[in-house]
């Protein structure tokens, strides 16, 4: 029996959060006693597939077709349901993201599965299959027991750290029969973030609000974020205003973030902003009102102008950089 784990990649490359899908499902497999097979669709090359072994895949199952290098939701879940035939797969796990969240409920509903979106434990098995996640925008906690027989869990991002070991995979080809509704929707255009770090992955955030008057001091958010290697974001009002592209967005209406580090600059500190970020390892509020709610969710703050305050901090990040 195998545990069935759905790893994505972005045009041949697999980023960090799949790493930690797999670590996650092989977590699970060494308490059932079940083997992990990744299943991976699209166009990638095996040196990159076999990069999954390091993370507890024995076997990967290699979809190969181009129809699937774009999301496919039916073809996607067609392709992962004839993995978990082949494997006679009982427990299935995918990532709490874009394609997850098309995918996992498609193959739950099809295989009549319990499913957990955002699990953030591992299942306690000596209660069943309890799995803790956030409700609520992050507010409070569920504690989920999944009773079906199939179970399928989609793991928040950034949950766990990961670290290689000397495991290997095992890549096989898998065939598909897929049919002409899987293919039903035309993609006709993909615009893609280019050259910058990515913000779902970014251990790193610096993110700006209101408090930054105009996308013209801007530069000083991207001069900090560039000595640091982070990704860069903001509050709604600022992409609601054009000042930043709205992928940058996060919060109840935007993205869902955990990086190790969250600057906040000049961002009041509201409950739908929070809803985003409060899964950050570290939070740095920098506001020059001493009664900003964020400070109330920081871990650090300084109490000042961000126009005065960014430059001296950027400037600091240089120095230490050097002396390192
Ligand atoms: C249904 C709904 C969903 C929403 N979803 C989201 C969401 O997903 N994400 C989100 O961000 N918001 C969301 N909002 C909006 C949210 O309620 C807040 O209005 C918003 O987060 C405020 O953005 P802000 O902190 O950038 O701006 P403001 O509230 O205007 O705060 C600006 C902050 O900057 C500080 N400041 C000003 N000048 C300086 C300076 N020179 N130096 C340092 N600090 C300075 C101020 O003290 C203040 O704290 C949502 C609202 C609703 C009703």
């Amino acid at each position: 029996m195998s545990v069935i784990v759905f790893v994505e990649h972005d045009g041949g490359v697999i980023k960090k959060k799949n790493f930690e899908a797999v670590q996650y499902a092989s977590g699970i497999a060494q308490k059932t006693g079940a083997t992990v097979t990744a299943v991976i669709l699209g166009t990638i090359a095996d040196a990159e597939i076999e990069k999954l072994g390091a993370y507890g895949a024995q076997k990967v199952l290699h979809v190969d077709d181009n129809r699937l290098d774009e999301l496919h939701p039916r073809a996607y879940t067609t392709a992962l349901l004839t993995a978990i035939e082949k494997e006679d797969a009982k427990i299935i796990v995918a990532l709490n993201d874009i394609n997850g969240r098309a995918v996992a409920p498609r193959v739950a509903v099809k295989l009549k599965a319990g499913l957990v979106a955002g699990a953030l434990t591992y299942p306690d098995m000596e209660k069943g299959f309890l799995i803790k996640k956030a409700v609520y925008s992050g507010k409070a906690f569920a504690y989920v027991n999944i009773t079906s027989d199939t179970k399928v869990i989609m793991l928040m991002p950034n949950t766990f750290p990961v670290a290689k070991t000397e495991g290997k995979a095992t890549i096989e080809k898998l065939p598909v029969n897929f049919g002409d509704k899987d293919f039903g929707i035309k993609v006709k255009e993909v615009s893609k973030v280019t050259g910058e770090v990515s913000l779902s992955d970014a251990a790193l955030v610096v993110s700006g609000g209101r408090g930054m008057k105009g996308p013209e001091n801007w530069y000083l958010i991207e001069d900090l974020a560039k000595e640091l290697g982070a990704a860069t974001a903001c509050s709604r009002p600022v992409s609601d205003a054009d000042w930043r592209p709205h992928h940058e967005h996060v919060g109840q209406t935007g993205g869902t973030i955990r990086p190790d580090l969250y600057i906040a600059v000049g961002i009041s500190g509201a409950i739908q902003h929070l809803a985003g970020v409060n899964g950050s390892k570290t939070i740095v509020v920098i506001n020059r009102d001493p009664e900003a709610p964020f400070f109330k969710a920081a871990n650090y703050g300084v109490i000042g102008d961000a126009m005065e305050v960014l430059p001296r901090l950027t400037e600091a990040v240089k120095k230490f950089k050097l002396h390192k």
